[in-house]
């Protein structure tokens, strides 16, 4: 008799989930996480009253009523909506791309004078298929946009030119012609109350969590403990990089405690000139719209990943894409394993889809297995 239902390996929020589905439906679960702490990337602290987002900038947003619903379950979400502002040299413009930066660039007022000046630049590109982040920028937004906007910062962000990056990345970003400065286009948004970790708190209440602890490291005595595995760290490093290592794409992160009330006056500066060595500067009190005498304020600096560093963006280029479908093809044969995550599923999800991808495992799974009882 092994002692656990499920080992989850990381204390993410889609282990967290997982393990609360999980223990509702009466399974015993260790979730053991080889960080300090739990939460994984959208671990929180307090610093001076303010909730520090220790792995970079977190917003919450979705489409997905079911999903806000349960996220709401466990915080009180305030109001913020993002609105960044991007730095190209010494001039400053709104994002995502709307009538408020066409006019900071080009002078134009109305949607029909920027949509003509963007038209004329699109057309002398004659670009009809667009085959990378490159061309689809271009065919998307013209010169403009792309020179000031977005090339120095995909390409500090991903350290690769934009003409060997998939072109869905970009997709990511609204083009609006409307006065708009929210960055999302789904209607629920927000930053919980309090923190994200006390959302992965409550959903790990009364589960055995394990801190300080490599799953790798301790594979046998771990495995041993539980009759099946979730495991949302690195696949490749799952299986010990068998066919070869998955590229990631980390991040450093320089956090300052300033003695200043408001430094930006924003939550997220984006950085867009290439020579700036940092791709943004995120002041947190502004996700919570604190009034704290001090400021917290964060860099972040965009690293190609290497062994012993946080692998925080799976590159889901055509490359990437084909060995992790090897990898994916040896799990789907191994009998009491489960993948899950960002890192499981070597797929850029954000937190909503998260949620989304670890309750339908949780439907399958646990159902599964109530059936089988
Ligand atoms: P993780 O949070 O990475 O959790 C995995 C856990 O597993 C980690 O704690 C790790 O320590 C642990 N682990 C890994 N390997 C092992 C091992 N061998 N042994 C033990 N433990 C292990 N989403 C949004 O919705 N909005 C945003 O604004 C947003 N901004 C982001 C900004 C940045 C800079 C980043 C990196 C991500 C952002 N995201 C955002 C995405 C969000 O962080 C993820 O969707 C979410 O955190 C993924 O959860 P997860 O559980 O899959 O992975
Ligand atoms: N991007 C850009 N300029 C910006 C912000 C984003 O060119 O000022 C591009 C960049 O390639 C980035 C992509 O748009 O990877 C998606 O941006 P998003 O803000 O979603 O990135 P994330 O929050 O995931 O880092």
């Amino acid at each position: 008799m092994k002692k656990y239902d499920y080992l989850i390996v990381g204390a993410g929020l889609f282990g967290a989930v997982f393990a609360h589905e999980a223990a509702k439906k009466g399974k015993t679960c260790l979730v053991v996480d080889k960080r300090s702490h739990i939460g994984g990337n959208i671990y929180t602290e307090e610093v001076e009253g303010i909730q520090v987002h220790r792995y970079g900038a977190h917003i919450f947003h979705t489409s997905n009523k079911k999903v806000w619903d349960y996220v709401n379950q466990f915080a009180e979400f305030n109001h913020f909506v993002n609105s960044p502002i991007a730095i190209y040299k010494d001039e400053l413009y709104n994002l995502p791309f709307n009538m408020n930066t066409f006019h900071q660039l080009w002078g134009v007022r109305t949607p029909a004078e920027a949509q003509a000046k963007i038209r004329e630049q699109i057309t002398r590109m004659h670009i009809t298929h667009p085959k990378n982040l490159e061309e689809q920028a271009l065919a998307l937004v013209g010169q403009d946009v792309y020179e000031k906007l977005i090339e120095g910062y995909t390409r500090k962000q991903w350290g690769r030119e934009c003409r060997d990056l998939p072109s869905f990345i970009i997709k990511r970003l609204p083009l609006r012609y409307t006065y708009d400065n929210n960055y999302f286009k789904d209607p629920y948004q927000g930053i919980p109350k309090g923190g994200y970790t006390n959302i992965v708190r409550k959903l790990l209440e009364g589960v055995q969590v394990v801190l300080n602890t490599d799953f790798l490291e301790n594979r046998e005595a771990l495995s041993a403990q539980a009759d099946r595995i979730l495991f949302t760290g690195m696949i490749d490093a799952y299986y010990d990089f068998c066919y070869g290592e998955l590229q990631y794409r980390s991040l450093r992160f320089e956090t300052e405690t300033l003695d200043m009330e408001n430094y930006q006056g924003n939550a997220v500066v984006n950085y867009t000139d290439y020579e700036v060595p940092y791709t943004r500067v995120i002041e947190h009190k502004h996700f919570e719209f604190g009034i704290q005498p001090k400021t917290v304020i964060t860099r972040e600096y965009s690293a190609e990943w290497k062994p012993g560093a946080e692998p925080y963006y799976p590159i889901n280029d055509q490359k990437n894409d084909e060995l992790f479908a090897k990898y994916e093809k040896r799990a789907l044969e191994e009998p009491n394993v489960i993948f899950g995550g960002r890192l499981g599923m070597y797929r850029y999800m954000d937190m909503d889809k998260v949620i989304e991808e670890a309750l339908n495992l949780a439907e399958t799974e646990l159902s599964y297995e109530s059936c089988e009882e």
